[in-house]
Formats: C-alpha cells, sequence, structure tokens
C-alpha cells in the first residue's frame, strides 16, 4: 500500500514511522529544506499530562500517548526529560482553588498529590518564597523537538521511507481510486495520501475543514536552576484558548519562560520582537527570586480549531485530513499516527 505524507512535522513523521512498521510504501513531501519548520520546531517540548477540559479527545489522547515516548526515545536515541509539574499557589485564595481542583483531578484520575512549598522550592531553588505550596502532577517529561524530528526522519529514511525535502505541494485530489499529490513540477498518485501540513492544509485542500486560527508562542531560554515544570495555578496567560506557560526545564539543562499566546496573520509566524520576549518574561517574573539570565528566545504558531476545542482528524475518501492540532499535539503525535494509519487501511 502506498502511502504519500504531506508534511515532515511531528504529526507527519509520525505517520511515516507508523506507517512503515505497517509495511506501508511511504514518501514525504516537505516544503521546506531543513526539518522544524512549522509549530513542530516551534514549540516548548512538554510531554503533557494534564489539558483542560481533561475529558476531550485531545486530552485523553495526550495522556496516554506520553508514556509511549520513553519506549520511542530508547528506539530512536533522543532525550526525554521525566520531571513533575507543580501547579503553585501563594496565598490563602489560590489554595483553597488548588484543594478544589486537587480533588477533581484526582477524581478523573490524574495523579495529583498536594505538596508544601519545601518540596516545590527543594525543587526548584531559584523561586521565591512566597510560593506556598503546590499541586505535583507525576509523569511529565520534556524533549528537544528539533531532536526528536531529526531522530523520526533518520529512522524512516533508514527504514525505507523517502522523505522530499524543498517540495512544496500545490494540491490533493482525489481520483476515486487513488490520491494524487501534484508539486510544482511534479504530480504522484499513492493508495492513499495523508495532509499533515499543520497551517498550510488550507492551501492545498479543498474539501471539508473546521474553522482554524493562528495564535503566536513566544519562548524566552533562561539558566535557572530548576528541575520541575512550574505553573502558576492562576496565569496571566491563561483564557480560553491556551492553558496558558510555566517554567519549563530542558533536557539540555536550559529552562524556557513561556510560551505567551497572540493572535496573528501569519500562520508560520516565528519572529520575536524585544517587547514580546520582555511580556513573555514578566507574565513569570512574580514567580522567581530574582531577575533570569536571558539566553536568547524563539517564537512558533498553533493552527487552533476554532469550531471545537480539538483535534480534527478526517478521511474522505483517499484523503485523511489533519487540521487544528494544537497543543498538545506534539505529546499526542504517537496516537494522532496511528490513528491516521488505521484510517490509510480503511477502504
Ligand atoms: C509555541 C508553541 C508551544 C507548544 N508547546 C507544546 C508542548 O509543549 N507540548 C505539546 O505537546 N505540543 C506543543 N505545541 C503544539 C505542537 O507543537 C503542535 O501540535 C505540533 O507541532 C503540530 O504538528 P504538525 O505536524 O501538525 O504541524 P507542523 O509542525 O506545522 O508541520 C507541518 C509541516 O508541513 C509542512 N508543509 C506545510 N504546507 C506544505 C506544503 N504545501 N507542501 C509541503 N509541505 C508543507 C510544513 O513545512 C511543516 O514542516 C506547541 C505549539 C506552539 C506553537
Amino acid at each position: 500500500m502506498k502511502l504519500g505524507i504531506i508534511g515532515a512535522g511531528i504529526i507527519g513523521l509520525q505517520t511515516a514511522y507508523h506507517a512503515l512498521k505497517n509495511n506501508f510504501d511511504v514518501t514525504v513531501y516537505e516544503q521546506s529544506s531543513s526539518l522544524g519548520y512549522g509549530a513542530s520546531g516551534h514549540n516548548a517540548g512538554v510531554l503533557h499530562v494534564l489539558q483542560p477540559p481533561f475529558i476531550n479527545r485531545k486530552a485523553r489522547m495526550a495522556k496516554k500517548a506520553n508514556p509511549l515516548y520513553d519506549r520511542l526515545s530508547e528506539e530512536l536515541g533522543f532525550r526525554v526529560r521525566r520531571l513533575p509539574l507543580f501547579l503553585v499557589y501563594r496565598n490563602t485564595k489560590e489554595k483553597t482553588l488548588a484543594l478544589t481542583a486537587g480533588v477533581i483531578l484526582k477524581s478523573l484520575g490524574y495523579p495529583v498529590t498536594r505538596v508544601e512549598r519545601d518540596e516545590v522550592l527543594g525543587e526548584c531553588p531559584d523561586l521565591t518564597k512566597s510560593v506556598n505550596g503546590a499541586l505535583k502532577v507525576e509523569g511529565y517529561g520534556t524533549v528537544h523537538p528539533l531532536e526528536v524530528l531529526e531522530s523520526l526522519a533518520k529512522w524512516v529514511e533508514e527504514h525505507g521511507g523517502a522523505i522530499r525535502y524543498a517540495t512544496k505541494v500545490v494540491s490533493v485530489e482525489d481520483t476515486g481510486k487513488k490520491a494524487c499529490i501534484r508539486s510544482i513540477d511534479t504530480r504522484e498518485c499513492f493508495d492513499k495520501v495523508a495532509v499533515t501540513a499543520g497551517p498550510g492544509v488550507r492551501e492545498i485542500y479543498n474539501g471539508y475543514l473546521p474553522r482554524i486560527g493562528f495564535y503566536k508562542g513566544v519562548m524566552v531560554y533562561t539558566r535557572l536552576n530548576c528541575n520541575a515544570i512550574i505553573a502558576p495555578l492562576i496565569s496571566k496567560s491563561r483564557s480560553k484558548k491556551t492553558k496558558g506557560g510555566g517554567i519549563i526545564p530542558l533536557p539540555d539543562g536550559r529552562v524556557i519562560l513561556g510560551p505567551s499566546f497572540s493572535e496573528t496573520n501569519n500562520p508560520w509566524d516565528t519572529s520575536v520582537t524585544p517587547e514580546e520576549a520582555f511580556e513573555t518574561v514578566e507574565i513569570y517574573i512574580d514567580l522567581l527570586s530574582h531577575e533570569p539570565d536571558i539566553q536568547g528566545y524563539t517564537a512558533g504558531t498553533r493552527a487552533k480549531n476554532l469550531s471545537k476545542d480539538d483535534f480534527y482528524i478526517g478521511k474522505k475518501g483517499n484523503i485523511i485530513v489533519t487540521a487544528g492540532i494544537d497543543s498538545p499535539g506534539f505529546t499526542a503525535s504517537p496516537l494522532i499516527a496511528r490513528e491516521i494509519v488505521s484510517l490509510a487501511s480503511l477502504p
């Protein structure tokens, strides 16, 4: 069975990996000459456990897919840093909220406990002493997104998959018997095509798609001393469209502050102004005991499903389409890939 995949982001590469394991003949088309052009190369690298609103498909997928990264990292060689999440509180009002949230999360089956200030500051000595305690959630992890993409691409090519870099797809069409991919100078037909083009899906696919919005997230790299992901229980950056960011230690010792959340018209926006970096640091400065040492910054753009706050994975004829794979799409990608390959196996 020949499978064409449009986009070498995390969804496209995980799909290629899983399809090759299931004996598909795989070709991936990528518009960029290197990996990581989209959100998959510009995200916070958190392997999530908790995902508001906790009960929808993307929340369940992330929770279930997260542990799969341990086996994948052993097989492919990228690093996973396992660490807890502390949802920190500072005053009595926030503590009461934490107690209530803890009970609800436990009843939903999440591994949550309440811990005192000493345990939080023990893991993260650079936090201010005004942190009173936290809800601790086990099972989180971080990765370097580009390292994951590179090791997946290497595996795919070593196992017979082809990745055509610098090949922008113009359109995909279903002929009834096949699905054909047209790039600027080629047209190639496959038994099935998976469109995993992130924000690029609209330009190439003219079937049904949910309404998509684009939201930029700025991430600032620092050198804080922290061995846990820290997120304020009540976040200045949390809204209905984002769960807010945090203080996020990466596998190489750098620590991210962010990501922030703002609307953009450019689906591939990775620009950061000094003002945006400053505003992102400001969200977390109250949690720190001193000014962080800034090492640099980056940004990525999320493609969110505005019709329904969930991932869209659909099949029409010989074409499988993904859209609105926002956070926690990186975490959930092994299961999204399995779903795409199951759909590709259907007539
Ligand atoms: C700031 C930020 C922080 C995030 N943090 C996290 C996190 O901590 N944890 C988590 O789980 N998720 C996180 N996410 C979400 C996660 O990054 C995305 O869900 C995921 O990367 C989406 O992957 P994708 O493969 O669908 O899209 P993309 O990564 O955008 O990949 C699409 C690929 O398709 C290619 N393409 C597009 N159009 C064409 C075309 N016409 N022809 C050929 N190729 C094409 C693009 O070049 C790109 O390489 C974050 C996202 C952002 C923006």
